[in-house]
């Protein structure tokens, strides 16, 4: 067969000769606009031209802090279409960690929306590698800013030229994007995806028993450009000629509904947290949603409850799929299986709301204490994965010695795989509460939590305790208008028939909100130590 480099630059190519007129629609600041395929590739290429201007060579960095726009999809395409790196930035994670993660990579160039420009003003003299600062902006007139040499986007692709081409003497193995991953302690951790590992994980997006995107969809990721690529959607959908709906910075629940409505978005990603806050909102407000066939919800477990109300309240297809920063993301998938359909609708739901089969291209195997678990749904072991869109290392990272071994990615997520080859996350390994020597799921409590209609929100977590070094604590937050009227002893009740006595937590306390990470995951490190304050207070 041939050889044939797989690039990012040729997903775009594709989008511009077979879908010139698809559209991306992209609310930013200011306004919604509506750019075809043909136009954000004339676009990108003047953007090639401009990052050569300003002197960004093969295997440098472009770092973006920006939110989910047509001008980010564009840079997406760009940096790796002259052979450069797209190095997107977290920009809620502390000003020191930003600091770290743009000195470790090296950054050479910076493109900033118009928002975040005072927070790199704060730190630009920590900045030593940054030659250029990009603003992307509506408006005609650039901010006034002390960033310097600063340029302006649409300035710099005025000047561009429109018939650049996509680089193609590079190899597939090159590094086309890099992206950070916040580690429990220290520093964040930098991944880099390769041009092939891109193409391949966009392959798999397509898949019909994965995400099946399409042509004929309307995708909208919520999920942010600055984690995990926006779980490879940008690229998939551009590839493919799928309609691109980008909410931009401010992406309410209102405003959610309003653009799945008014575009009939078919499919949409993102963390639970967004779902739920979307659930809420649908249940006060009246939208019409029906275009919807597929909430992909990843990031932190599905909550069981959650599926159930999106799919029988609202009549919305939910899937549920696992993955990490490491992994490009997409590594599981939950679908049931064609003969499956006899199960009755409790077991459905259960399954649904497992991580789901391995996407094809992948291997894994599940370890425990004595080698690999058996397929019983059962045995808890940590979960390893390889493939081709897996990374194989940390960059210029000495914790890559730790996850990375035996060409296999040790993911630090806790699984129990079934009979089918259904995976289930127990946990995080840090986050797992070992109770008198045996494991109780967190995860497990709280889904089954968050299933009582009068819960929000629930997070569990171990506190430490002399008998038993540590018991489970369940921080609950209630719907608004059950506030007050739910005691503890009720959820406990709720919870008691569905598990082991010793599993159930040693007390619910009832918060306003519980803490979560700058991608909406629940901060169980923030909860711990608000325990701590909330048990010092109560003796
Ligand atoms: P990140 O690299 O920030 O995307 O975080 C990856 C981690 O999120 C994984 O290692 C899991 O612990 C967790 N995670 C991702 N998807 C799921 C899911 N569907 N269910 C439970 N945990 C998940």
């Amino acid at each position: 067969m041939m050889n044939v480099p797989l690039t990012v630059g040729s997903l775009l190519e594709r989008a511009e000769r077979f879908f010139p007129k698809k559209q991306v629609i992209s609310r930013t600041h200011s306004r919604i606009h509506r750019l075809t395929y043909k136009e954000v590739g004339e676009r990108t290429r003047r953007l090639m031209s401009a990052l050569k201007t300003l002197g960004i060579r093969k295997g440098e960095r472009a770092g973006t802090l920006a939110w989910n726009h047509h001008r980010h999809l564009e840079v997406y395409f760009a940096a790796p279409g002259i052979g450069a790196v797209l190095h997107t930035i977290n920009m809620r994670l502390s000003p020191e960690h930003i600091i770290y993660i743009i000195n470790h990579a090296e950054d050479k160039v910076l493109f900033i929306d118009e928002d975040i420009v005072p927070l790199i003003e704060r730190i630009a003299d920590k900045l030593p590698t940054v030659k250029a600062y990009v603003i992307m902006t509506d408006q005609p007139e650039m901010p006034e800013t002390t960033l310097q040499p600063v340029y302006s986007y649409e300035q710099l692709l005025k000047a561009g030229n429109p018939d650049e081409q996509f680089i193609t003497d590079i190899g597939e193995n090159e590094p086309a994007g890099m992206c950070y991953t916040s580690a429990t302690t220290g520093n964040p951790k930098g991944v880099i995806y390769s041009h092939r590992g891109i193409v391949l994980h966009s392959y798999a997006l397509g898949l019909a028993d994965t995400a099946a995107l399409s042509e004929s969809d309307v995708a909208m990721a919520v999920v942010p450009m600055f984690h995990v690529n926006a779980w490879g959607v940008p690229f998939a959908a551009a590839w493919f000629g799928t309609t691109q709906v980008m909410p931009g910075p401010q992406f309410t629940p209102k405003l959610l509904a309003e653009f799945i409505e008014q575009e009939k978005v078919t499919i949409t990603a993102g963390v639970p947290t967004i779902w739920l806050g979307l659930m809420r909102e649908l249940e006060e407000a009246s939208y019409d949603i029906s275009s919807l066939r597929a909430v992909l919800c990843g990031g932190s477990a599905a909550p069981r409850g959650m599926i159930q109300t999106f799919e029988q309240k609202f009549n919305v297809p939910f899937l549920h799929a696992y993955g990490m920063t490491e992994t490009s993301p997409l590594a599981t998938v939950s679908r049931l299986k064609s003969y499956q359909s006899n199960l009755s609708e409790e077991e459905k739901l259960d399954q649904r709301a497992k991580q789901g089969l391995l996407v094809p291209g992948l291997e894994m195997k599940i370890v425990g204490a004595h080698g690999e678990v058996a397929w019983d749904g059962k045995e808890m072991g940590e979960l390893l994965i390889r493939g081709p869109w897996i990374a194989n290392e940390y960059y210029k990272d000495e914790r890559t010695n730790e996850a990375f071994k035996d060409g296999w990615l040790y993911t630090g997520d806790v699984a129990t795989v079934d009979e089918e080859g259904v995976i289930k996350l127990v946990d995080r390994t840090k986050d797992l509460i070992k109770s008198g020597g045996e494991w109780i799921s967190s995860v497990d409590l709280e889904n089954a939590l968050m299933a009582h209609e009068a819960v929000f929100e629930a997070s569990v977590v171990a506190v430490p305790d002399a008998e038993w070094q540590e018991r489970p604590v369940a921080c609950v937050v209630l719907k608004d208008h059950f506030k007050g009227q739910v005691e503890k002893e009720e959820l406990l009740q709720f919870l008691a028939p569905q598990f082991a006595k010793w599993w159930l937590p040693d007390d619910v306390v009832f918060i306003e909100e519980i803490p979560k990470t700058s991608v909406g995951k629940f901060l169980k490190r923030a909860l711990r130590e608000q325990l701590k304050g909330h048990y010092a207070e109560k003796n």
